[in-house]
């Protein structure tokens, strides 16, 4: 099939994720037909660098050899089975391997990050109720994002997505952000942070956050003491923290956990996205063994987490999960001209973090070049998530989506956030990749001024 035919069916029957579909008109959908690695391509052999790892779930490439033999071998074993009353192999490997990564005792799955969300939100207020308090109330970030269920979007705070349904979400209360990663502006939001705790707080079951990097939030980036100091509130005003990891977990902050920056531990954790590799839909909610023994009781007593998904710990998602930990865990990248990634813990190179320090060195050096750029008001970095931003052009004009097009037309897949131009590429993105995404980049800003 060509690219035409593959359109034209797709917008006969598709309706896309978070699009306006008349867009379509005069933007093309864009057909896969097959990916390698770095590499997008279209059923007419047109290749595109993903520099968003495909929505930010991919760290080792597309069609990646490990992990598709890895799946391909638990294919042949066991597809599913309920995970109530039931288990396997790979979730006990993989629970096993998480709580011994970061510190926590259960782990609670689902199968997309929203529902992680919803879990962790029920979880901690069911956990003050079965301890006989009522306190239905959240705090969550300004400018947060956790995903588009009713319950997630509710602690959100882009608008772009809630407003339209404000009439039927749950209550939150929302906090201000600081401006950037300074003391003074950490401070300052630390002591508003504080005045909000101590009017509310009696009500308040848990707050959520993002730590380090809001992602969805036009790629806003705060100091690991902010996330330090709401976790000193959070212990001070009797309230959970959950860290939503979503996003920021599995080095893309530069460290395995965005939390461990900041040396802190929540109550509950959140992993999706990097969990699987960017394979297969898969999440965890992890949480300790204090929030875990509130519900375990006598049955008679009405206590248990009656919460479930018909996927829950899908068989296919944690070999996916397994392998990407092995590529963690065993990953080197060799120092011989292609800097190749073998799975062999002792072979002579880098592990992924410490090599993917020297990548996210290289995308910040190369980037310097766009503060020239008179339309650019600012560049930012947290590890391998960089963000260049753009003067406040207002929303109508989309100036972000003519970036897309230009990056679009010249083989590189970009998706900016309104005026916000990030790179959030798979790990294994090589230099001349790594110039090709930024000058790419660079060009389609510097022509938004022609
Ligand atoms: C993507 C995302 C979610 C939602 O995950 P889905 O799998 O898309 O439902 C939640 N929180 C954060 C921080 C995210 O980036």
């Amino acid at each position: 099939m060509k690219n035409q035919e593959i359109m034209e069916i797709d917008l006969k029957y598709n309706w896309h994720p978070c699009t306006q579909m008349k867009d379509h008109e005069f933007l093309p959908i864009i057909p896969i037909k097959k990916g390698k690695g770095i590499y997008l391509e279209d059923f007419e052999g047109k290749k595109y660098i993903d520099a968003i790892s495909s929505w930010w779930v991919n760290l080792f490439g597309h069609s990646n050899e490990y992990i598709n033999t890895k799946i391909k071998s638990q294919l042949e074993i066991l597809e599913h089975v309920i995970f109530a009353g039931f288990t396997h192999e790979g979730a006990i490997k993989l629970s096993e391997r998480l709580c011994k990564l970061t510190g926590f005792d259960k782990v609670f799955y689902a199968d997309n990050g929203s529902s992680a969300v919803e879990i962790a939100i029920k979880m901690s207020f069911h956990y003050w109720k079965n301890k006989g308090k009522i306190k239905p109330l959240f705090f969550s970030l300004e400018n947060s994002y956790h995903g588009e269920t009713i319950g997630a979007l509710s602690v959100g705070d882009v608008g772009l997505y809630k407003d339209t349904y404000k009439e039927i979400l749950i209550k939150n209360i929302t906090i201000p952000i600081p401006k950037d990663k300074s003391e003074k502006e950490t401070l300052k939001a630390l002591k508003k942070a504080r005045e909000i705790f101590e009017k509310h707080y009696k009500d308040v079951s848990a707050l959520i956050i993002e730590p380090l990097v809001q992602c969805a939030g036009y790629m806003k980036m705060h100091s690991p003491e902010f996330i330090k100091g709401l976790r000193k509130l959070c212990n001070e005003f009797d309230i959970h923290l959950i860290a939503d990891e979503i996003a920021v977990g599995f080095g893309r902050t530069g460290n395995m956990f965005a939390c461990e920056q900041a040396k802190i531990k929540p109550d509950f954790m959140l992993l999706s996205k990097g969990l699987t590799g960017g394979y297969l839909p898969l999440s965890v909610v992890l949480t300790t063994n204090e929030i875990y023994s509130a519900f375990y009781c006598d049955y008679a007593e009405l206590k248990a987490f009656l919460h479930s998904h018909s996927y829950t710990a899908n068989p296919l998602g944690i070999a996916a999960a397994n392998a990407t930990l092995d590529i963690f865990e065993k990953g080197k990248w060799l120092k011989n001209e292609k800097w190749e990634l073998i799975i062999d813990n002792k072979a002579d190179g880098l592990s992924i973090l410490e090599f993917n320090k020297h990548t996210s060195k290289y995308i910040w050096e190369s980037i310097q070049k766009f503060k020239e750029l008179p339309n650019v008001k600012e560049i930012r970095q947290t590890g391998m998530i960089t963000a260049i931003e753009m003067i406040d052009y207002p929303w109508q004009e989309r100036k972000g989506l003519k970036v897309y097009e230009y990056g679009l037309k010249n083989g590189v897949l970009l998706r900016p956030l309104g005026n916000v131009i990030y790179f959030m590429p798979p790990y294994i993105i090589q230099k001349p990749q790594i110039d090709k995404m930024i000058n790419t980049a660079y060009e389609g800003i510097k022509a938004l001024n022609d």
